[in-house]
């Protein structure tokens, strides 16, 4: 070996290395014989192999890697030299160096680690956030920031950790549990170090999840505080000095009389509810008129919330409100119900009313108010108050209607009467009217008479197509009768010759006075010849029936023409034709009937 080991760990390795590769009984001399060559037979120590071996555990001890195990294995190590049992001792050993080796290769050289730090630091992670990344790496430092290996071999999980997306969060766990209290038994000092760590940590950690989960969670109606306590967890993780914590206590302190201030205001806040639910019991109560049932719930959900509360209490409070609640809906219902008939009740009263009063107009204008209030009512109370109004205005509409009533039977009775003398009136006037188309001495019709005779008559033709014929006559030599037996004497023969000619003719032909003593007879359905036959036959009723004067029978004649309407013609000109023939037959001697035949075409 060329270059000569130094350091006595180094040696102690190598010692061990070599007594296995020459396959040497490991005795405690072979072991001091090989030590002693490798450290080229440097200060060979006295005391033997019990020496030897404390030498080599206190330099096992100076190793930076001081974990649980090593020191485990050096307690054992020291306790099987103190009894002589040399022969367990190397393995022992062995093992302990070859795990100080192992752990030896964990650590990573700081330039590479810190290089990897800040680059995984600026990666974005979807497990990792910066915050994350932030807070575990405060822990580590603040748990492990004492123990430059630990704190090498911590990082660089975590760094691993953020790498890979796991969880690691274990691995910056403090050291603590039955290998910290193994390493209290050899060495003191580190391990009240690490208590000291697990103290400090285990209350930071109380603190910062109560600030969380026991404060924050329950702060959500007042989110600037939950905001606060949210800061003071996260301030609290941070903390790494004596100021730091001095200045967190004052944080805290401003915090919890906040919270204070709060929470009473909150009581306020119940005490408030419950006067506000207390007044509406009583409202309710009030409401319910009555109604004894729900009256007593009331009183025992007023009971209920006189007690300090608790949630058993408020379950109680709800249940008996849901049943008051219930019956009021019932209350409510048949009332509702109540209501609606009497409203439709009075409405049709109303309707009755109005068709009633109909003719007493002053009323339908407050009927129609009625019907509007009605339409608008609430309430019981104003429907009642709506039903007084309408029984006293009905009870004076009743007075007025009875009395418009015997005013319309005595109006009636006299309208009557009125109309009686009306159609007395009526009968004189068609009397008169009767007479007025007739001749006062003869009864025959008089010109007016015959011209609306004459008028109907050609209608009649017009529609029916019969013919209708017409004669004028006038007596003969009827001035000398008048002359002789005087003028009296001339009326009773006019009326005479009237009344043998009514009976001559059918009941449908019309004799009319035209003049003095010319006469026109009106013959429908009757052609030319017939109607001149009749004339005829008037002329020898004449000659049977004469006309008596004191007693002497006087013979009376006439001479007639006779002659066919023609359609279209006015009537003027169809008895001036008939005039004409009978000036003909006077011509020809008197007591003649002649035809004047109507113009062609
Ligand atoms: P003729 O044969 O040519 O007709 O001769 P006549 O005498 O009848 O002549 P006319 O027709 O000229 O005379 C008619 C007379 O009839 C005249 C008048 O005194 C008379 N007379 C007219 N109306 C009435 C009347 O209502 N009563 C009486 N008693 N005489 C009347
Ligand atoms: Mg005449
Ligand atoms: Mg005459």
């Amino acid at each position: 070996m060329s270059n000569k080991l130094t350091n006595p760990t180094d040696i102690a390795r190598e010692t061990l290395k070599q007594l296995a590769v020459r396959r040497v009984a490991p005795t405690p001399e072979r072991y001091e014989e090989l030590y002693y060559e490798i450290s080229d037979g440097k200060a060979r120590p006295s005391g033997g192999a019990n020496l030897l071996v404390v030498e080599m555990a206190a330099a096992l001890r100076k190793l930076p890697r001081q974990t649980p195990e090593l020191l485990r294995d050096l307690a054992l190590i020291e306790k099987a030299a103190s009894q002589g049992d040399w022969s367990s001792i190397p393995p022992m050993l062995m093992q302990a160096i070859e795990s100080q080796g192992g752990q030896a290769s964990l650590v990573r050289a700081w330039a590479e680690l810190i290089r990897e730090l800040v680059t995984q630091w600026d990666l974005r992670s979807p497990h990792f956030t910066h915050s994350r990344k932030q807070e575990s790496l405060a822990k580590v430092l603040l748990n492990f920031g004492n123990y430059p290996s630990l704190l090498n071999e911590k990082l660089d999980a975590l760094v691993r950790s953020w790498a890979d997306g796991s969880g690691g969060a274990g691995d910056i766990e403090p050291v603590s549990g039955a290998p910290a209290e193994a390493a209290a038994q050899v060495d003191a000092a580190p391990a009240k170090t690490v208590a000291a760590a697990i103290d400090w940590h285990h209350w930071r950690e109380m603190l910062v999840t109560s600030l969380r989960l026991g404060i924050a969670e329950r702060l959500q109606t007042y989110p600037d505080l939950a905001e606060e306590a949210m800061s003071l967890a996260q301030a609290a993780e941070a903390v790494s000095s004596e100021q730091g914590l001095e200045f967190l206590a004052q944080r805290l302190k401003k915090f919890w009389v906040q919270l204070e201030l709060k929470s009473e205001r909150d009581s306020r806040i119940s005490t408030g509810l419950i006067n506000l639910l207390l007044l509406l019991t009583d409202n309710l109560a009030a409401l319910s008129g009555d109604d004894t049932w729900v009256q007593g719930q009331i009183a025992v959900v007023r009971d209920i919330l006189a007690q300090p509360l608790s949630m058993n209490r408020l379950y109680e409070a709800e249940v008996g409100f849901k049943e008051v609640v219930i019956k009021q809906g019932q209350l409510r219902h048949s009332l509702d119900e109540t209501q609606e008939a009497l409203k439709s009740m009075i409405s049709l009263f109303i309707d009755r009313l109005g068709s009633m009063a109909d003719t007493t107009g002053g009323y339908h204008d407050k009927i129609e108010v009625y019907a509007d209030r009605i339409e608008a009512t609430q309430g019981i109370g104003d429907l009642k108050q709506l039903l007084d109004e309408l029984m006293q205005d009905t009870r004076v509409m009743q007075l007025d209607m009875a009395r418009s009533r015997e005013d319309l039977l005595a109006a009636r009775a006299k309208a009557e009467a009125a109309d009686g003398r009306v159609k007395e009136l009526e009968a004189e006037l068609r009397a008169i009217s009767e007479k007025v188309r007739e001749d006062q001495l003869t009864g025959a019709l008089n010109r007016r008479g015959f011209d609306e005779a004459f008028a109907t008559e050609i209608a009649r033709m017009e529609r029916s197509g019969k013919p209708l014929c017409l004669a004028l006559l006038d007596i003969d030599n009827f001035k000398k009768l008048n002359d002789q037996r005087g003028h009296q004497a001339g009326d009773d023969a006019l009326i005479h010759l009237v009344q043998v000619i009514k009976d001559v003719l059918r009941p449908t032909d019309t004799i009319a006075r035209y003049g003095g003593e010319e006469f026109v007879v009106l013959m429908p359905e009757s052609v030319l010849s017939e109607s001149a036959n009749v004339m005829r036959r008037v002329q020898r009723e004449l000659t049977k029936r004469f006309f008596l004067h004191n007693n002497e029978r006087v013979l009376i004649t006439f001479s007639a023409g006779v002659t066919r309407f023609i359609k279209g013609e006015d009537q003027e000109a169809a008895v001036e034709r008939a005039d004409q023939a009978m000036y003909e037959a006077k011509k020809s001697g008197k007591n003649q009937v002649n035809v004047a035949e109507p113009p062609k075409g």
